[in-house]
């Protein structure tokens, strides 16, 4: 069977990708992209010219048929999201499953390791990151409650991702499912508009409504102190 290159690639900044995932790009046969639109933004800043297929959340079974066969004829795949990390809160995790249950051992799935918005918003939050608790993003309904408790009853750092559409919502019932508690509000990046918002909760959203609440955000809570 072919190789499943999982590819990390940039939050923003085009240039964080890294020499090895542009080789990848250049030797396998194929490009399966979350978008399509976006990852032809990254392979147009490096000349790249490979042939991309969509492949998202809500792909059909006969795409992931489709994929399976061309790895069975040995075509070498590599697989990339919109942003970041295959597989961390975005598709991906999905298609390696469904290898790993066709191919069993044969499976060669090769990670591409690169940027993952977590990981740059915890190595700048200054707030101890030797463990932390990563919870994706909060649910939009059914499960808010315990997804801020458990923020509230950890013992380590703890990190969520938030929409433009939701972040001073999920701030408020942070603040009541947390009471006081330190927080850094990562903005956009590695984008032109990065900004940190760093402070008790009360006060980042303070400094948020004064200043913009558009662009896409990673919500770091230093742990509970008690
Ligand atoms: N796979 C990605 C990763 O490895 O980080 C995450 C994909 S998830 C669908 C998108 C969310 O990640 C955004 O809503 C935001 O919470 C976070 N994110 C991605 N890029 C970001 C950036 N440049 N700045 C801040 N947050 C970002």
């Amino acid at each position: 069977m072919g190789k499943l290159y999982i590819i990390a690639t940039p939050i923003g900044n085009l240039e964080d990708i890294t020499l090895r995932a542009l080789r990848i790009f250049k030797e396998v046969d194929l490009i399966l992209c979350e978008d399509t639109r976006e990852t032809r933004k990254l392979l147009a800043r490096y000349e790249i010219k490979m042939p991309t297929l969509s492949y998202h959340q809500h792909s059909k079974l006969q795409k992931i048929e489709q994929i399976i066969e061309l790895l069975r004829n040995g075509k070498n795949l590599a697989l990339v999201s919109d942003a970041g990390t295959p597989g961390i809160s975005d598709p991906g995790g999905k298609l390696v499953d469904e290898v790993l249950r066709t191919f069993g051992e044969e499976a060669e799935i090769i990670p591409i390791p690169g940027p993952t918005a977590l990981a740059a918003a915890a190595s700048v939050s200054g707030f101890p990151t030797d463990k932390f608790l990563f919870l994706g993003f909060p649910p939009h309904k059914k499960g808010r409650n315990k997804f801020f408790k458990k923020i509230a009853d950890s013992e380590v750092t703890a990190i969520f991702y938030e929409s433009t559409y939701r972040i001073l919502k999920s701030l408020d019932e942070l603040k009541s499912a947390v009471g006081e508690r330190e927080i850094v509000v990562c903005r956009e990046l590695t984008k032109m508009f990065e900004h940190f918002y760093r402070g008790k909760i009360d006060e980042v959203i303070k400094k948020l409504k004064d200043d913009d609440t558009r662009g896409e955000f990673v919500v770091v809570v230093r742990k509970n102190n008690n």
